[in-house]
């Protein structure tokens, strides 16, 4: 039975699962500092117990599943995680990972059931990559994207953080990669999340100036209808190609948001940019009955308030969100920790 909407009107239909919040990558705009507050490894849930919750919010509503992390394919055996997932009734099974180690796992997940792949991929030049992610790993991104198409995956994703003086120059060249690979490409406004400790208002590529240079290429943009509630905008280019836009920092989409986001030991955040999580472990581990955790969800979706990105938006002057000491105390403060 679906839980109520929450205080804002929005049901709870997707859940976003941090597996692990360790990572290969080191990107600029996510982990830029040295030295990282790990996570405890006896925290880390272990697959029944995130099975146990999952089918607590597929109860409450949700439908769509996304691993995520940290990199989710550092964490071992994780196809016995998504055969087990395929079995719910969730119609949308997703992964985004960093690709880096994909080459290897695709056949295995698409074996497991896994329905599609979001890719990140910030620049096919290796220098810019190698910049941006502090590790060459470049050429195994791409191999590990050729052997998803291979292994049998459509409509894979490309992310692509759009950062000014950066990349913002490779946009129309990135475009015709995704589609060489049959990907369609998503360029995300950079965020003043939680991790982007470098965050500033001028390294933002704004939505309209991503449009802007896709145009000066292309010629002609013209804007795809939406369908669903999903936070990109999608746009076509005169030859029929498709690409994504999500204006997070610029036009929040807050409103008709329905994430919930799971980290890897158990904290439920109902916003990226939420100040405090609710602790499910405690509960599982507490011996919680199934309908106590029921009345738990219910109760948090309830309250749910949070419009995190369009509260930021009103700050003038706005810069990161939270210091890297901050973190280092509470490391759920961090993107990498909370799931993108
Ligand atoms: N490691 C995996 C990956 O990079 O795909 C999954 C986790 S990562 C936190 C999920 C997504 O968050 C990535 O697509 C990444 O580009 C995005 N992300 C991280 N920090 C961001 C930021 N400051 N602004 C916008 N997107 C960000
Ligand atoms: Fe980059 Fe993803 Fe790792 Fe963050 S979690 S550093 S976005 S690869
Ligand atoms: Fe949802 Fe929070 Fe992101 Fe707004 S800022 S879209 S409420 S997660």
């Amino acid at each position: 039975m679906s839980t109520e909407p929450d205080n804002l009107g929005r049901p709870l239909r997707n859940l976003r699962i941090s597996v692990t919040d360790r990572c290969n990558l080191r990107c600029n705009y996510c982990m830029p500092e040295e030295e990282y507050s790990w996570l405890p490894k006896s925290d880390v849930l272990s697959f029944e117990e995130i099975m146990r919750l999952v089918d607590r919010f597929v109860e409450a509503g949700v439908n769509k599943v996304r691993i995520t992390g940290g990199e989710p394919l550092l964490r071992q055996d994780l196809d016995k995680l998504i055969a087990m997932l395929a079995e719910r009734p969730i119609k949308d099974l997703a992964m985004t990972t960093n690709g880096v180690l994909l080459a290897q796992r695709a056949a295995a997940l698409k074996r497991a059931g896994l329905h599609r792949l979001t890719v990140s991929l910030d620049s096919l030049d290796p220098t810019t990559f190698a910049l941006l992610s502090r590790r060459n790993d470049l050429a195994r991104v791409l191999e590990g994207l050729a052997a998803a198409r291979d292994a049998g995956f459509r409509h894979t994703k490309i992310d692509t953080v759009a950062i000014d003086g950066v990349n913002d120059r490779e946009l129309p060249e990135l475009i015709e990669y995704a589609r060489s690979v049959d990907a369609e490409i998503r360029f995300i406004e950079y965020m003043d999340v939680g991790g982007a400790t470098r965050w500033r208002m001028d390294r933002v590529l704004s939505r309209a100036r991503i449009l802007e240079r896709v145009r000066d290429h292309f010629g002609g943009v013209t804007a795809v209808p939406r369908s669903d509630s999903a936070p990109a905008e999608r746009f076509r280019l005169p030859d029929g190609t498709t690409f994504g836009v999500i204006s997070s920092v610029t036009s929040p989409f807050c409103a008709s948001c329905d994430r919930a986001r799971l980290t890897a030991d158990g904290m439920w955040f109902t916003c990226l940019y939420a100040a405090e999580g609710h602790d499910l472990r405690a509960m599982l581990r507490g011996g919680a009955s199934d309908a106590e955790l029921d009345a738990a969800v219910r109760a948090v979706w309830s309250y749910r308030a949070d419009r995190g990105a369009e509260v930021r938006a009103g700050i003038p002057d706005r810069g990161a969100l939270a210091q890297a000491d901050d973190m280092r105390t509470n490391p759920h403060l961090e993107m990498h920790t909370r799931g993108g």
